[in-house]
């Protein structure tokens, strides 16, 4: 009787166990989406009212000879700049959960990542001059790979706006790409002397909203959302982003990419 007793207590803990782990899992899908909903609402809930305000702040723009007094004049600048800086915020939000949800189709297509790498240098040249950044770019002329140009523009963009953000007057970025025939990957990094990240906070760097506290203490404005958006990316690409290099001042961004198809399984084509 013992025995049948033990029996059926193990049998009722297991179940218990069991169901526990279903209501966990049915729990996590509920929240993600949730989240999921969420995400999609404040997007959209913040987009529309935002593109009202630009658009009446560029007609206001147009229209200067009716404002009479120059505070006049800085509060509308005031409201363009904030209306810009929430849009950026709420297009980040956007991609974001479309890239999460797998929304976001990668179209690989043959691409130069010199070319893009020379496009998303010259965007950013007013930027670095105006805090006059050394910018040293060390690309071959061209770097062939399968990939999407307009996400892997993304995440140059992403990479190089953050290096002039957090690199103090005067100092260097440095853009290099080379591919490595052993693993057939296209290596690329962005390099800059700037704040740094602390070792301690490198491991939470790729979660959404992080920010480090060199960032904080130093005010500089941020989301947190960029580095999230690039690592999806690139990862979309079958490829790796790390943070690299030293702990001291300064920061590397090493990004990998496969250079061709990842199904691709044709032979090598070497003549003979
Ligand atoms: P944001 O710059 O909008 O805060 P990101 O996702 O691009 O968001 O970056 C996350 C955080 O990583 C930043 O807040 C900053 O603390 C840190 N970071 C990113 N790039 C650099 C860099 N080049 N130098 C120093 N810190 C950086």
């Amino acid at each position: 009787e013992d025995t049948l007793i033990a029996l059926l207590s193990g049998i009722a803990a297991q179940v218990g166990q069991y169901l526990e782990r279903r209501r966990a899992e049915e729990l996590t899908v509920e929240l993600a989406k949730t989240k999921d909903e969420f995400l999609a609402l404040v997007t959209h809930e913040l987009r529309n009212p935002l593109s009202v305000i630009t658009a009446a702040t560029a007609l206001l723009d147009e229209d200067l000879e009716s404002l009479t007094t120059e505070q006049q004049h800085e509060q509308l600048r005031t409201i363009g700049r904030n209306a810009q800086r929430l849009s950026v915020i709420a297009s980040d939000l956007l991609d974001l959960a479309r890239l999460e949800a797998g929304h976001v189709a990668i179209d690989p297509v043959e691409t130069d990542l010199s070319a893009i790498l020379g496009e998303a240098l010259a965007a950013h040249r007013e930027a670095a001059a105006g805090k006059n950044l050394t910018i040293v770019v060390n690309v071959p002329e061209r770097l062939a790979l399968h990939a999407d140009p307009h996400r892997l523009r993304q995440v140059a963009d992403n990479l190089l706006s953050n290096a002039v953000k957090y690199t103090p007057t005067g100092g260097t970025i440095t853009v290099t790409a080379a591919a490595d025939d052993n693993t057939d990957e296209i290596i690329w990094a962005v390099t800059d002397t700037g704040i740094g990240i602390p070792a301690a906070e490198r491991p939470h760097l790729f979660r959404r909203f992080y920010r480090a506290s060199t960032a904080r203490e130093r005010r500089i404005p941020g989301t947190g959302l960029g580095l999230v958006i690039t690592r999806t990316i690139v990862e979309r690409h079958h490829g790796s982003i790390t943070l690299t290099g030293t702990t001291g001042p300064g920061s590397t961004f090493t990004v990998r990419l496969p250079r061709s198809k990842p199904d691709t399984t044709a032979a090598p084509g070497a003549p003979g």
